[in-house]
């Protein structure tokens, strides 16, 4: 692969960044990750936008224009010839000395690179997946899309070992988010329900546009939050994120999520989503 390396086009064995790095010794770094469809970009707007939130909101500066940041997500796509797959772009405060304090003139760390994988045809999506519940362990700032995966990582390694794909985190009784997608339910009379935004998970930008494209094709949605109780007794219950889109997900602790198959809201709202946003990639 050809990697962007701080405004320069590096073969990956190649790129190197300072032990020093910010992003390395404090997790001092921001991330976004982006689909790429038949060589198109995904809701590619809103993962800017909230690239400068995440920036905003440790004080990094955006280290390239609006302008040069589309034109390396379109280059970076060519030079590794991307129909299909993912663009990842981590954006760190920089290397100095080690120490908590930092000086406020650093230059980022600015790092994009590719991943090819089969992001329509993703295996997963006629079965669906299955997750086991699993105590919320992350920081409380979890709006802010940090390099902090550790704790999810290893959340998602707890499912794994118990034969599961992935988890939905429980804080106070009631389910944040699954380890790097939005958590949502469809209760018996069709509404979609969905955890309101706050600090408490992340903003997924795949969320947003599900819950719009589900109000305007008449759905009813409910943003409050819901207990792993409700979960398992849902009609349906999936996820969203960049890279799954929609994933239902069809068993939650061993136990089958209303027929333990994908259900018809999770199918029509996965092909709304296909649909629309393929329309409108750029
Ligand atoms: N929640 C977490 C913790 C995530 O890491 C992600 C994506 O990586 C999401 C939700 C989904 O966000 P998006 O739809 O913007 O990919």
């Amino acid at each position: 692969r050809i990697v962007h390396l701080n405004g320069a086009w590096v073969a990956e064995a190649e790129a190197k960044v300072s032990v020093f790095d910010r992003g390395f010794l404090f997790a001092d770094a921001i991330y976004e990750v982006t689909a790429v469809i038949g060589g198109k970009l995904i809701d590619y707007a809103g993962h800017v936008a909230r690239l400068k939130r995440s920036l905003d909101a440790l004080g990094i500066p955006a280290p390239v224009s609006d302008e040069t940041l589309l034109s390396l997500h379109r280059e970076i796509m060519a030079r590794n010839d991307l129909t299909e797959g993912l663009i990842y772009l981590q954006i760190s405060r920089g290397a100095e000395d080690r120490d908590f304090l930092f000086s406020s003139d650093l230059a980022p760390t600015f790092v994009m690179f590719t991943q090819k994988k089969p992001v329509l045809g993703n295996p997963k999506w006629e079965s669906g997946i299955s997750v086991i519940t699993w105590p919320e362990g992350r920081w409380v700032n979890r709006q802010i899309k940090t390099v902090q995966l550790l704790y999810s990582s290893l959340a998602k390694m707890e499912a794994k070992k118990a034969g599961a794909d992935d988890v939905f985190l429980v804080e106070d009784g009631l389910v944040t988010e699954a380890s790097s997608a939005n958590a949502h339910i469809v209760t018996a009379g069709g509404v979609l329900v969905t955890r309101p935004l706050s600090n408490a998970l992340l903003h997924g930008i795949t969320r947003g546009s599900v819950l719009d494209l589900a109000a305007r094709a008449g759905l009813a949605v409910e943003e409050r939050a819901f207990s792993p109780e409700e979960a398992k007794g849902a009609a349906e219950a999936f996820i969203t994120s960049a890279s799954a889109f929609v994933m239902p997900v069809v068993a939650i602790d061993g136990k089958p999520v209303g027929d333990g198959r994908p259900g018809p809201v999770s199918r029509r709202l996965r092909e709304i989503y296909i649909e629309d946003r393929l329309a409108s990639a750029i």
